[in-house]
């Protein structure tokens, strides 16, 4: 098989392997495409503690595909053969990777062909069920990337919603009105009005400003849901503002494996049932071999960039 893998910061190299074979519990997984994840770009960027040659694939995580080989001992109906899949898997940047099949699940047949990408699928149901979300609350996302569009195909599948969308980029803020936002506002344009007046404030950029601004709009009482991924250092916290409104402040990243499967689940169910096809979000398609500037663009998101997907079988 084809794999890619990280050298070095900056650096990938594609090679042939043999693809690993699945042990008792696990299957095979044929990769068909694996998001290019945000997440993804400390190994990229090359942060400290990061020790290189990445293991093959590493650190492709956002997987779908189909089943190819079954480890012995499996004998879940819902994960044979040729089946549809995705979940927790990783080395996603190759053609095949393992799974543990208590962490894959079948597309269900509404979707079996649609490209589905769990994990962040599985994060942004984990965020919308943490928001505690009830028909009639008005929502603020602040930030607008792909896990908050999911975030908001979710909460509102009909479209037209009372939300706003707070976005440094003109074409995010863009994204947010096609998908249904009463209203969108680069940082430094908020009106004042809009202080202290949501029940629901969804953090989704993961930077200090985005955190502040989150603040600040969230009403007396109200709930700062944090769906950014702040694990480039510390942050300062307006300690007095959160008292003084009283608001509960949910930090919705799961990291335990079963949190990641319900969040699958209940994502999964959501798309099936309500017809939703987040494929849409996807602006750039690679090959395998080109994964390099796949993450390259990741890093600087040129104005038409969303969200990347890496096809390893095609070119
Ligand atoms: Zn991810």
């Amino acid at each position: 098989m084809k794999a890619a893998q990280l050298v070095a910061p900056g650096r990938v190299r594609v090679v042939q392997a043999e693809p690993p074979a699945p042990a008792a519990g696990q299957v095979l997984v044929k990769i068909l495409a694996c998001g290019v994840c945000g997440s993804d770009l400390n190994a990229w960027r090359g942060v400290t503690g990061i020790e290189y040659p990445l293991p093959l694939g590493a650190p492709g995580h956002e997987v779908w595909g189909e089943v190819a080989a079954l480890g012995s001992g499996v004998a879940d109906e819902a994960l044979g053969l040729g089946r549809k899949v995705t979940g927790l898997v990783q080395g996603g940047y190759a053609q095949y990777a393992l799974a543990r099949t208590d962490e894959l699940l079948a597309l269900p047949p509404p979707i079996a062909d649609q490209v589905v990408l769990g994990e962040p699928l599985a994060c942004a149901a984990n965020v919308v069920r943490r928001t505690r979300w009830a028909p009639g609350e008005r929502v603020a996302m602040v930030g607008f990337g792909y896990i908050a569009a999911l975030v908001v195909g979710l909460l509102f599948p009909a479209g037209k919603g009372s939300w706003v969308a707070i976005s440094r980029r003109p074409e995010s803020r863009a994204l947010a009105l096609r998908m249904g936002a009463a209203a969108v506002y680069p940082f430094d344009a908020v009106p004042p009005d809009l202080w202290d007046s949501f029940p629901v404030v969804v953090e989704a950029a993961g930077v200090q400003q985005s955190l502040d601004c989150a603040t600040w709009l969230t009403g007396h009482g109200g709930r700062l849901v944090v769906a950014g991924y702040h694990a480039d250092g510390p942050r300062t916290v307006d300690m007095r503002t959160w008292n003084w409104k009283g608001i509960d402040v949910v930090n919705a990243h799961e990291r335990q494996p079963a949190a990641y499967m319900r969040g699958l689940r209940d994502g999964l169910c959501a798309v099936a049932e309500r017809g939703l096809d987040f494929a849409a979000l996807i602006s750039h398609r690679w090959p395998l071999e080109r994964l390099g500037e796949a993450l390259a663009m990741a890093d600087s998101r040129p104005a038409d960039y969303t969200k990347g997907v890496v096809l390893p079988w095609s070119g």
